[in-house]
């Protein structure tokens, strides 16, 4: 007779989560699946502070506040005395640690209006459920990181692809819904965490099919099988024999710029041509693409200019014996200069190595100089689903074309984020731009991330908004979330990034 009371018991001290699709059911004093919400004496909780931007932030003010819900009456008056004087001027809600309203239709934690430049403002704060989402790396190296189109694997299992190379950088795309959710569990989970852990600001190692191994970490230089990438090249071969032409004229004869991309050949290139420069008679292998440019001088690789070669000399078909010159004096570099040699032809025309000339190494050092430091970048892209969107106002479609018109300001954690024209709302966000630990999943899989929509207030009414729902600054700051259950227990203050503009302060509030 006594095991059914237990079990009865046992349901009762259960409640569940409905913050994501997963409901979990959390027992007194435990924790849901991600360790984001728990049950705290029958009580749904969210256990992260709600992150808030202050534009100047004072060392006296304490930096972690419960909110009033879940507190004490002694904090009230002082609660209410440090926030009565805030504006939006002043203080923005990020949606990091605001709980969700996922995956039903609840208005967004947070509908908070504020005087900004005394224009009447409203702010829909929420963290957003991503499963449509991904990563954009940018890579700052010449270095081969493997094929276009190779497969990107994180702990074994496939995460995502090496995509087109830009300018002095290798792009990887990782993450994305068909990893997620469209593979086996194990990589699904691995790929919510290897997201994770770059959308946090943390290291992750990948390896590339067909490639290299590479430790990534937004904000940091990478590392390419083992060694660190100092310098971003200054431009392709071509691009530095036309900069640093003139600054070589007379102290080279021939000036070869290694890349795998378009190895540059001086007297040839029309910068030689423009300096009246006498032929050298070099010849070149690859594929000649325009006077002084070549395509595919070498495969590519982690040596010299990104190719995968450590003798220059390699590349050099040889010399037009009517043409060159014992003497001649041959400069050779790769586009950051880290790699250079200086050669001198001998009688039969075989390029000898010497010592380079003091002048010349100045030169080389410039092409150096000019290089920036390599840097990982992480951008953060997703799009805003349905349920999101229905947080924020009953027609979500008026939301869609409110952003496209330039009423609404998105952000990201306060971070400004990029709009994708075309539909829906496709947001990419650089995450150095956002707070540190921005990023949360949950076990569907998926990414959690914060998002707010910013809004002069006759707008949002003009687009459908919760209006019963806007509370005001003061009181958002006192009493956190609208919803008891779920609701977060304390805010936290952030001093806002200097580099950020500030969320409130864009167009669409002031305009
Ligand atoms: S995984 Fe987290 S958010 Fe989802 S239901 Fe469980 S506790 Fe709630």
């Amino acid at each position: 007779m006594t095991a059914p009371t237990k079990v009865d018991t046992a349901a009762r001290q259960k409640i569940a989560c409905n913050a994501c699709p997963v409901l979990c059911q959390i027992s007194d004093g435990r924790t849901g699946a991600c360790d984001r919400y728990a049950n705290r004496e029958g009580m749904l909780v969210r256990l992260d502070p709600v992150l808030m931007l202050r534009r100047e932030l004072s060392k006296d003010e304490p930096a972690l506040v419960p909110f009033l819900a879940r507190e004490a009456h002694e904090t009230v008056a002082e609660q209410t005395s440090a926030s009565e004087l805030m504006t939006g001027d002043d203080v923005f809600i990020t949606g990091v640690g605001s709980s969700t309203t996922y995956p039903d239709y609840k208005p967004a934690p947070f509908i908070v209006t504020s005087k900004v430049a005394g224009v009447d403002t409203v702010t829909v704060v929420t963290e957003g459920i991503f499963s449509y989402c991904s990563l954009k790396v940018k890579i700052d190296t010449d270095r081969f990181l493997g094929p276009e189109q190779a497969p990107v694997r994180c702990k074994g299992e496939v995460v995502g692809h090496v995509t087109t190379a830009e300018y002095g950088s290798q792009m990887l795309s990782l993450g994305g819904v068909h990893h997620l959710t469209g593979g086996s569990k194990k990589e699904g989970r691995i790929t919510v965490e290897m997201m994770m852990a770059l959308g946090n600001k943390q290291a992750v190692t990948l390896s590339i099919e067909g490639g290299s191994e590479v430790l990534i970490q937004a904000g940091r230089a990478p590392v390419v099988n083992g060694v660190e990438e100092k310098r971003m090249r200054v431009g392709c071969g071509s691009a530095t024999v036309g900069i640093f032409a003139e600054q070589l004229l007379g102290k080279a004869d021939e000036v070869v710029v290694v890349d795998d991309h378009i190895t540059g050949v001086l007297t040839e290139h029309q910068a030689g041509r423009c300096l009246d420069m006498r032929p050298s008679g070099i010849r070149m292998h690859g594929r000649k693409s325009t006077p002084g440019r070549y395509f595919q001088v070498a495969n590519p690789g982690t040596g010299w200019g990104g190719t995968d070669i450590a003798d220059p000399l390699s590349i050099i078909e040889g010399w037009d014996a009517k043409v060159a010159w014992p003497g001649l004096r041959l400069l050779m570099t790769s586009t950051t200069g880290e790699h250079a040699s200086w050669y001198v032809l001998d009688e039969a025309l075989r390029p000898v190595e010497q010592e380079m000339p003091s002048e010349v190494r100045a030169v080389v050092d410039r092409v150096g100089e000019n290089c920036e430091p390599a840097l990982t970048t992480v951008l953060f892209l997703a799009g805003a689903g349905g349920s999101l969107r229905a947080g924020v106002t009953e027609n979500p479609v008026l939301l869609t074309r409110a952003i496209k018109s330039a009423l609404v300001n998105v952000t990201c954690g306060g971070a400004p984020a990029y709009v994708w024209p075309g539909g829906g709302i496709t947001v990419m966000v650089d995450v150095m731009r956002m707070p540190d630990n921005s990023f949360g999943t949950v076990p569907t899989p998926a990414i959690i991330a914060p998002i707010e929509f910013s809004m002069k207030l006759d707008d949002y009414r003009a687009l459908g908004g919760h209006m019963d729902y806007v509370r005001t600054l003061e009181d958002a700051l006192q009493r956190g979330a609208w919803h008891s259950e779920g609701a977060p227990l304390a805010r936290q203050w952030l001093q806002a990034p200097a580099n950020n503009p500030w969320p409130l302060g864009q167009p669409p509030m002031l305009g």
